[in-house]
């Protein structure tokens, strides 16, 4: 297949960029002659110079697909051979008419679009750009019904997706890129200060051997401040964090309770948050969990201290832990 030499660029460079992507998340595609070549499910952005990581698709199959209802339009799209699946995320690159899509999961959007009442919030920030919003769905087909009413009636640029992320579309691949960068730029508000963690501290926690320190000092800043630290053990914030921190983030307060924790979770061991002290991450943290956290992390930290979160319900949590999709793109990096 033929990809053009700047949609590669742009695709490394995107994956590369830790604000808008964390591990396997995001996904880039383009429409050419009828068909759409979009990244692959559990594969990496920053990889695309590596290995072959787009899938060729047949996307006015999944448009019709989509239009009749399909519970799965993607299905029967494209050639199963080669072992790898187009992106959970497909059928929102096929309803957006334009022809380069880039969607992320920037860390200065998820800031605001996991608060209540959020778009009211940006009208003034974002005055000028093209822009829409929708209330979160399960990605896939419910989330790209939402995301055609948007386009039907509004005719929208970019679109950001309640406790998920953004998705945007131009006819280059440089002018998408700057489209998200520049949307990313508007919604920096500012972040937690840097508070030094001293790692004679977790001497006691570490003699366990069950624990290990996080790869990314960033990680800490949240364990500094009271109303981060409920943020980020309160409930899940997108889809990500129950995917690759499927055991959560767990406040302990002493080693007592550190060794309670070690009795009732041994084979579930969660992140824990030592309050004014840090973070500490089970010993087989892999890469993508430390990317994942380092995400959490950066957009819990950009939230301002006055906001009302809305966090995932549990239903919205059940319906992605029985996804097999999304146990397929955990599988894979794991
Ligand atoms: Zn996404």
């Amino acid at each position: 297949m033929q990809i053009p030499i700047s949609f590669i660029d742009i695709t490394e460079k995107v994956g590369k960029d830790i604000n808008l992507v964390q591990g396997p998340g995001g996904n880039i595609s383009y429409k050419d002659n009828g068909y759409m070549y979009i990244k692959a499910s559990g594969t990496k952005m920053s990889d695309v110079k590596k290995k072959n990581i787009f899938v060729k698709t047949n996307y006015k199959k999944i448009l019709s697909a989509i239009s009749n209802e399909d519970l799965d339009p993607v299905k029967n799209s494209w050639e199963e051979d080669n072992g790898i699946r187009p992106s959970i995320e497909t059928s929102m690159h096929a309803i957006m008419p334009h022809k380069f899509v880039l969607h992320v999961h920037c860390v200065n959007t998820l800031s605001w679009i996991v608060q209540k009442n959020y778009p009211n919030k940006l009208n003034s920030i974002l005055k000028g750009e093209n822009w829409s919003s929708v209330p979160y769905r399960k990605p896939g087909i419910c989330l790209s019904k939402e995301i055609k009413k948007v386009i039907d009636q509004n005719k929208s640029d970019v679109i950001l997706l309640s406790n998920h992320g953004i998705v945007a579309g131009a006819d280059t691949p440089e002018k998408v890129y700057g489209l998200i960068k520049r949307i990313s730029q508007k919604l920096y508000l500012g972040e937690l200060g840097n508070n030094k963690i001293n790692v004679t501290n977790f001497n006691n926690y570490l003699l366990s051997e069950v624990y290990k320190l996080p790869r990314f000092e960033y990680v800490h800043q949240i364990a500094f401040s009271r109303k981060h630290t409920l943020i980020a053990t309160k409930g899940t914030l997108f889809p990500d964090q129950i995917v690759f921190l499927e055991n959560g983030i767990v406040i302990i307060n002493n080693v007592k309770e550190f060794k309670n924790l070690l009795k009732l979770r041994r084979n579930n061991l969660p992140v824990i948050l030592i309050p004014n002290i840090g973070i500490l991450v089970p010993n087989d943290f892999n890469e993508v969990n430390e990317n994942i956290l380092l995400g959490l992390s950066m957009i819990i930290s950009r939230i301002p201290i006055n906001s009302s979160i809305k966090y995932l319900k549990k239903r919205e949590i059940d319906e992605l832990l029985n996804w097999d999709l999304e146990k397929h793109r955990q599988k894979i990096n794991n």
